[in-house]
């Protein structure tokens, strides 16, 4: 007789698959040694501030015990860099970890959640895992002038409904690159009714540059009903520890601490995220090189003839406009990692992460 667990799931996980890593990283890297152009998750090779390291040696004695399971002295630092309360923020194992638990903490099966077509992977799973019905809302089309492929705002607030708990932003998007100005965002809250949250999720909010475009935080005082996800793991270059926080009304966090399991952050992602806090020239220029390489390698591109989105974000989506299976195997059989986006409805795509002046080169190279 043979057992198979996966009918004995709940209701809500039948549906659900295991994360795709897409390839097998750690035996990539064994194989290629150094010559691996990982230019697939959207980290940041610029690297943390060297501080973090000097602050993680520090901690080691630390590690016999468990860390502080509200983190208030990263709180602390994050309330003074912010201009919010301590208890405005929840911190977690990485911004993934808050969006799951937002979505667990206000909807369920009696309501909704609404997201964009192309917004980022995460809103679908949370909105699953609530057992909460998604509203998916079609996206900007394709040759949209500026934000191709991005959030149609004003078709969100339409597919509002009594029941919509959540409505899920990315600004910018991943994996689309785009986003929408701070006019428009104060425009888009004030059709949404004080019983439906909206969640801003600003992974990639360092690397904006565009005038307009400051972010949700300010409007926090005016939308008691507005949340703003923030990470360590993008410009601030700490993926591999999984940290990251929310910033909301107090009443928003205090109902998110009832489920957040006591000890999420552990205690070197602790120190490490106030001591790359605490680095605000590190940050700034690590974003400035990735813009200048941004924009290098968005042109190179162009000039070989590839459509490549508009982006604010670390990462550009190229647009082959034909199935671009072949082209991913192509990089990757030269040792160039890319996303291909088909998980996403966007066959036609490749993710690609802004690497080291290196990696960029050889993903040149590698082109057909
Ligand atoms: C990378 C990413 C995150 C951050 O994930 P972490 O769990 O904090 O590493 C969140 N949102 C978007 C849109 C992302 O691309």
């Amino acid at each position: 007789m043979s057992f198979d667990a996966s009918s004995l799931a709940n209701a809500v996980l039948r549906q659900l698959q295991a994360y795709d890593p897409g390839h097998d990283l750690p035996a990539l890297r064994a194989k290629f040694g150094g010559q691996l152009a990982e230019l697939g998750s959207n980290e940041n090779v610029s690297g943390p501030s060297p501080q973090v390291y000097a602050a993680l040696q520090g901690a080691m004695p630390e590690i016999i015990r468990y860390p502080d399971p509200r983190g208030m002295s990263l709180k602390r630092a994050l309330a003074r860099h912010l201009g919010v309360a301590t208890d405005a923020i929840a911190l977690g194992n990485g911004s993934h970890e808050l969006l799951i638990l937002l979505a667990q903490c206000f909807a369920d099966s009696q309501t909704s959640i609404v997201h964009s077509e192309f917004g980022f992977a995460v809103f679908p799973i949370a909105t699953a895992v609530a057992g909460a019905r998604a509203i998916r809302v079609k996206a900007m089309p394709a040759d949209h002038a500026e934000a191709p492929y991005g959030h149609d705002l004003d078709a969100m607030a339409a597919a509002l409904r009594n029941d919509t708990r959540i409505v899920f932003l990315a600004n910018p998007n991943n994996p689309t690159g785009s986003w929408f100005d701070d006019a428009a965002l104060e425009r888009f809250l004030a059709q949404v009714p004080s019983h439906t949250l909206v969640v801003v999720d600003e992974a990639y909010r360092e690397f904006v540059d565009v005038s307009g475009s400051g972010g949700a935080m300010p409007l926090l005082d005016r939308f008691p009903n507005l949340v703003v996800t923030r990470t360590f793991s993008k410009a601030y270059a700490l993926a591999g520890l999984r940290i990251g926080y929310l910033v909301a009304h107090a009443s928003v966090v205090a109902v998110i601490e009832r489920l957040r399991e006591s000890f999420n952050v552990n205690a070197m992602a602790l120190v490490a995220a106030e001591a790359a806090l605490a680095d605000q020239a590190h940050l700034q220029t690590s974003c400035s090189n990735t813009r200048r390489e941004r924009q290098w390698l968005a042109q190179q591109l162009g000039e070989r003839g590839f459509r490549i989105l508009p982006s604010q974000t670390n990462f550009l989506l190229l647009d082959l406009g034909r199935d671009a299976a072949a082209l991913e195997r192509q990089l990757f059989e030269r040792g160039v990692i890319v996303r291909p986006m088909g998980g996403y409805g966007l066959a036609h795509t490749l993710r690609i992460s802004i690497g080291t002046r290196d990696e960029n080169l050889r993903l040149l190279e590698s082109l057909p």
